[in-house]
Order: structure tokens, then C-alpha cells, then sequence
């Protein structure tokens, strides 16, 4: 029988996991199968920026503390994917404090290219 597992949260964590499988599959692994529920109608986890705080309009507790205009307090040099580099995803060199939008692309886009999207439940 297959296994089944399932990753909690679609933040950078669980979609650094699918991406893991994901690529394991690709090299010819037998990979269980995936679930990932994501309680957010988007992935990204904090990186899924909102103007909300307190609760949600679910009552749920907003699981976003960063802020519109938040630029990264680490150099992208120390965050970047060893399978993804920032050139590839930009196709050119970019600064090495990049905003938090920036960086939230960067993040969706290793994930695109791995086409993991649909194994998120939202
Ligand atoms: C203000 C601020 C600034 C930051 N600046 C930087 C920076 O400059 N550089 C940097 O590298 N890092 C920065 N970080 C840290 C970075 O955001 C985190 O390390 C990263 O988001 C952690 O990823 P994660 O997947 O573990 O958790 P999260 O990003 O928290 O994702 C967790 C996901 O799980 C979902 N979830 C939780 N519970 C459930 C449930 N029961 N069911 C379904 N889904 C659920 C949530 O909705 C969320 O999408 C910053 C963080 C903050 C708050």
C-alpha cells in the first residue's frame, strides 16, 4: 500500500519539503503520497503578506506578523535555495537586501517550477 503523508502549512517549510519529494520523483524515488493543508487561501506562509492583525474574517488568529514594507535582515547570499539560485529565478544579479515582496516571489517560484501546487489543499 502507498504511504500517505501529509505536511502541515504551505509556509517556506512545507513547501520546501514538497519540493524535496517533488525532486526525489524526478530522479526515479518512490515517493508517498502528498497532502499538504494550508489554512491561508495562498501559500508562502508569513511571506503571504497581510494588512490584517488580530483575527481574521474567520475569526482564526492572523498568521502574518511581517509588514508591508519589510526588507529582508539577512544578505540573500545566506537565504538562498542550493536548487534555485535568485539569478535563475530574475534571470539577473539583484541586491543582497531584497523587500519582502521580492523575496516572497522568489519563494512561489521555486515552487512553480517544481509544479507542486496541487498537492496543497487550501
Ligand atoms: C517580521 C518578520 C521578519 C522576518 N524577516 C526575515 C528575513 O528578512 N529573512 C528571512 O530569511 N526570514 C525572515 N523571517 C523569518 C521567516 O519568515 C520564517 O523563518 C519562515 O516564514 C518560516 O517558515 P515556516 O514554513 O516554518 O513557517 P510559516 O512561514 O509561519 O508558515 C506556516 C504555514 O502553516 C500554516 N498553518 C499553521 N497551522 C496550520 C494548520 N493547523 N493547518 C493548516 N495550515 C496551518 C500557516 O497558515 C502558514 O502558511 C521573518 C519573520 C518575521 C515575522
Amino acid at each position: 500500500m502507498t504511504k500517505r503523508v501529509a505536511i502541515i502549512g504551505a509556509g517556506p517549510s512545507g513547501l520546501a519539503q514538497m519540493r524535496a519529494f517533488q525532486s526525489a520523483a524526478a530522479k526515479g524515488a518512490e515517493i508517498p503520497e502528498i497532502v499538504c493543508f494550508e489554512k491561508q487561501s495562498n501559500w508562502g506562509g508569513l511571506w503571504n503578506y497581510t494588512w490584517r492583525t488580530g483575527l481574521d474574517k474567520f475569526g482564526e488568529p492572523v498568521h502574518g506578523s511581517m509588514y508591508r514594507y519589510l526588507w529582508s535582515n539577512g544578505p540573500k547570499e545566506g537565504l538562498e535555495f542550493a536548487d534555485y539560485s535568485f539569478e535563475e529565478h530574475f534571470g539577473k544579479q539583484i541586491a543582497s537586501y531584497p523587500p519582502r515582496a521580492v523575496l516572497f516571489d522568489y519563494i512561489q517560484g521555486r515552487v512553480e517550477k517544481a509544479g507542486v501546487r496541487d498537492w496543497i489543499r487550501f
